[in-house]
């Protein structure tokens, strides 16, 4: 048995392992794109997509989550002549086919009939599994699904590689949520493990607390309002558009209950702007059934979360193009979602190139902001008068530039700490991936003082 990595090794994005159990059989775990400057140890980045690596004995393909760094490649798995199944849990199989026919369209081709028969094919392939249950993939390999509490469908994989010798269990986290996800239980880690393989994102970082990145975006809120201005919020649109969107409603309810009449809390304007991720919150709220208790508890009572009434969904570009101007034009007191998440592409680009240079707009991130990506350069140059390129134009940055850490969705130190503390058997093996440098060795320095000796502790 062999693990290789395909991708996010050097980095966080292009997601692909492969278990290998022998020169005939094989299974992949995600195949996601690449994004900004990163790229594979055999050269395959944003602009080469290309599957490098053998693949006929692959068998299977196993899907954590749909983020498109983890399913983003999947087309050029098959353009490539991956024949097997799909696996992935029953909530990913509902969102998988809009994030590929979304890949397809922007990477591939328009042609509808194209992208009609390519998504048949790709429906034909996905098996949803309903989470906790064994799966048995072949007589050497049997899979099971536990819930990552990372986005809406996400897993970690545990394999038990069946051979004469006993059996081994080895597990592939994918993306791991942080025990206070909104929307989302917390992942449970698994009660034993031989080998594994972990993300590590945030393996240096400690994120903010629920209450405080509350507190921090209702403050940033706060004085928008008051000094005008437009909150931007590059966000993915699956995951972290439908948290904020639940922390919005829930700051605006609790502040019109407590009647605090400081601030016209019932005028605010919160706007999605993105087809896609309107459609995701579309999915998101009819998978109710997968919510957390707190959530559904909301829903009962008479709220919604994802659907409240100051929220503005637009969806053709015209009216994208006029929001813009008039947000210019106005600096009405709006808080703008658009992806991509890494200002790497998507419609928040417009809005960064008319807002800017002016200094009463707010640029919020919430996610990880991958090195090569515009994102990535606001984030470290905004303070102190910088500026970013975007397509091929510099735009000085004016505006407030704000990092809250809390709605990453992503496990931090002591959460990928407690996923392994928490194992009744501990693993003899872990391999470091999906993260930067310094992130890799923090984590391997605490898991190493965790596991001592009896385990090797790898970043590949
Ligand atoms: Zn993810």
């Amino acid at each position: 048995m062999k693990i290789h990595h395909h991708g996010a090794v050097d980095g966080v994005t292009g997601s692909c392992h492969e278990l290998k159990i022998n020169d005939h059989f094989g299974i992949l775990i995600d195949c996601g794109l690449f994004q900004g400057a990163e790229v594979s140890k055999t050269g395959a980045g944003e602009n080469q997509l290309d599957i490098d690596f053998p693949i006929s004995h692959i068998k299977a393909l196993i899907v954590t989550h749909v983020h498109i760094d983890h399913v983003g490649r999947i087309p050029y798995l098959l353009a490539a002549g991956f024949d097997g199944p799909i696996y992935c849990s029953e909530p990913s199989a509902a969102l998988l086919l809009l994030v590929l026919e979304d890949a397809i369209k922007v990477g591939f081709t328009r042609n509808r009939q194209l992208v009609a028969r390519f998504l048949k094919i790709l429906k034909n392939k996905i098996i949803p599994l309903p989470y906790s249950t064994w799966q048995s993939i072949s007589s050497e390999l049997d899979v099971k699904l536990k819930p990552a509490g990372h986005i809406l469908g996400s897993a970690y994989v545990e394999c038990k590689v069946k051979s004469e010798k006993g059996s081994k269990k080895v597990i592939f986290s994918g993306d791991l949520g942080a025990p206070y996800s909104l929307l989302l239980s917390a992942p449970k880690a698994p009660y034993s493990c031989d080998v594994l393989v972990i993300e590590s994102t945030y393996g240096d970082k400690k994120h903010e607390s629920r209450k405080a990145r509350r507190k921090n975006l209702q403050a940033i809120i706060e004085k928008a309002v008051k000094d005008k201005g437009v909150i931007l919020i590059p966000a993915f649109s699956i995951g972290r558009t439908q948290e904020l969107l639940y922390e919005l409603e829930s700051i605006i309810f609790e502040n019109r209950k407590h009647h605090n009449n400081a601030l016209p809390w019932g005028d605010i304007e919160v706007v999605i702007d993105s087809p896609l991720a309107a459609k995701f919150t579309k999915v998101y709220r009819e998978l109710e059934p997968y919510w957390d208790k707190e959530a559904q508890k909301r829903v009962s009572s008479g709220r919604h979360p994802l659907s409240f009434d100051q929220l503005t969904t637009i969806d053709d570009h015209q009216t994208h193009v006029n929001t813009v101007a008039y947000l210019k034009r106005t600096a009405r007191p709006t808080i703008v979602i658009a992806a991509s998440g890494m200002c790497a592409g998507g419609r928040i680009l417009n809005y960064l190139k008319a807002l800017l240079g002016d200094k009463r707009t707010d640029i919020l991130f919430v996610g990880y902001q991958a090195k090569g990506t515009p994102g990535h350069e606001i984030q470290k140059y905004g303070e102190g008068g910088g500026y970013t390129t975007i397509d091929g134009k510099k735009y000085p940055i004016k505006a407030q530039v704000h990092t809250i850490s809390g709605y990453s969705a992503h496990a931090d130190q002591s959460d990928l700490i407690n996923f392994v503390k928490r194992m009744r058997n501990k693993p003899q093996e872990i391999r470091i991936v999906h993260g930067d440098d310094d992130a890799k060795q923090a984590l391997m320095r605490q898991y190493k003082a965790l596991l001592g000796e009896h385990a090797e502790v790898i970043i590949p």
